[in-house]
């Protein structure tokens, strides 16, 4: 039986103030989310305040992205072993909005998967097609070719160790939700790619859905066999909105 994970993804949002708020809230509400494991990943200048706030909470915190860099002159970036530093449990690398707007190749993600596991966090590995790419038939091959990425640098019993997102681009931000169906078929097909390499990692490995989760379709996406959790961005950022999610599972 896999674990449910929902994890917020704040991205470039918030303040020192508004993050005390949205924790609070969290923090006061977090008793009812009883089949669920909660995480917020917030931009790094906030991590300490955030690692500070949720000590000793049932809720866990993380970073979006990582320099693959150990340490030196790459001006503005974050090392894994600083995120470290401030008590992180995850990382999520791969997402769309790094994909494409900072050139970020399968090659550098599978490289990010191994550098956050050595500093000894979980990599939350987003993977996804455009919607160019769902109307040419190719879903599958590009969500395989990410996958097969990390399997192919690491080899499948590692990329157990990590967390998989499958967020379908043009669902992120944009209101329209995957089906729960469109969904489940994306994620059983995942599945099935790693199960190639190890039928165990393919069983046991957190495959969540990310794409316009809300507090209303929650309920269908989690009830598919697939799906595991959620990678929340806009619903994350109200305590009662990421709470009702998270009570859905
Ligand atoms: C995301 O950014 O990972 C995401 C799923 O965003 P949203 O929930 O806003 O679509």
């Amino acid at each position: 039986m896999r674990n449910i994970l929902i994890a917020g993804n704040w991205k470039m949002n918030g303040s020192r103030a508004s993050i005390k708020e949205l924790l609070d809230g969290l923090k006061a509400g977090i008793d009812k989310v009883t089949n669920a494991q909660m995480a917020v990943c917030a931009p790094s200048i906030y991590l300490a305040d955030v690692a500070d706030q949720l000590a000793g909470s049932a809720i866990s915190w993380g970073a979006q992205d990582v320099s693959l860099h150990a340490s030196g002159a790459y001006t503005g970036e974050i090392s894994a072993s600083m995120i470290n530093d401030f008590a992180c449990k995850y990382i999520i690398i791969g997402h769309s909005e790094r994909r494409s707007y900072h050139g970020e190749t399968d090659e550098q993600v599978a490289k990010k998967f191994g550098v956050v596991l050595e500093a000894g966090m979980t990599p939350i590995f987003c993977i996804g097609e455009t919607l160019e790419e769902r109307e040419k038939g190719i879903t599958e091959e590009v969500v395989a070719r990410q996958v097969q990425a990390v399997i192919d640098m690491h080899g499948a019993a590692v990329l157990g160790k990590g967390v998989i997102a499958y967020e379908p681009v043009w669902a992120i931000g944009t209101g329209k939700t995957a089906s729960p169906e469109q969904a489940q078929e994306v994620h059983a097909f995942i599945r099935s790619v790693i199960a190639k390499a190890d039928a165990g990692v393919a069983e046991n490995i957190i495959i969540q859905y990310g794409g316009s989760m809300n507090a209303s379709n929650a309920k269908d996406l989690l009830s598919q066999a697939d799906i595991d959790g959620g990678l929340i961005g806009g619903a994350s950022l109200k305590a009662a909105d990421f709470l009702a999610i998270g009570t859905s599972a």
